[in-house]
């Protein structure tokens, strides 16, 4: 890991904590498992998340950059479209791709396209990052490592895997996230004690 990653990953990680501490206590207590990330999209930032079949309906997305898009972002209506194939799947991958484009809508608002799509290359579900050489990739890092922050806050998931004896399947479940997620989350977030 480069030293640009660990500062982009404190930045963003900032955000999502600080994100999380203003959610109000009746959706969100700090504490409780998995962390409703839906409800967080929809009350706190009046986003409609729609599970879509054809992601090629967006507005804005053409049809040859179409294939394999996990999710997008319509900031003009206020909307996230989640590949609904995908959703079906695999549930901790739909959280995680919802809180990607959350990542972009909020971290990202001044340089958004009416439409902000994202290839399933480019929600890399918290898989290492690799090398960053256009601008549109370290936004999609960004957007991921804002995810991961959301969906397993740092301070829970020292917590936990120190109580569950780093048991993957039972951290995925409890945070309902993939285990390449929670796999990458735990080389980022060290155990604390007790
Ligand atoms: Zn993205």
């Amino acid at each position: 890991m480069t030293r640009e990653d660990k500062a982009n990953r404190g930045w963003v990680e900032a955000r999502a904590d600080a994100i999380l501490e203003g959610v109000p206590d009746y959706i969100w207590n700090g504490e409780e498992l998995p962390v409703p990330v839906e409800k967080i999209v929809s009350n706190t930032f009046g986003l409609l998340i729609r599970e879509v079949e054809d992601m090629t309906e967006a507005p804005g997305l053409e049809e040859e950059r179409s294939t394999n898009v996990s999710g997008l972002l319509l900031t003009g209506p206020g909307e996230i479209w989640v590949n609904a194939a995908e959703a079906r799947q695999w549930e901790g991958r739909k959280r995680f791709t919802i809180c990607h484009e959350l990542g972009h809508y909020v971290i990202h608002q001044d340089s958004l396209e009416p439409t902000v799509f994202c290839r399933r290359i480019e929600v890399v579900d918290g898989a290492e990052p690799g090398p960053v050489e256009d601008p549109r990739a370290e936004l999609e890092r960004e957007a991921d490592a804002f995810a991961a922050a959301l969906l397993m806050p740092a301070a829970l998931v020292a917590a936990r895997r120190v109580a569950l004896d780093d048991d993957l399947a039972a951290l995925c479940a409890e945070f309902g996230a993939s285990e390449k997620a929670m796999r990458y989350r735990l080389q980022a977030v060290p155990a604390t004690e007790g």
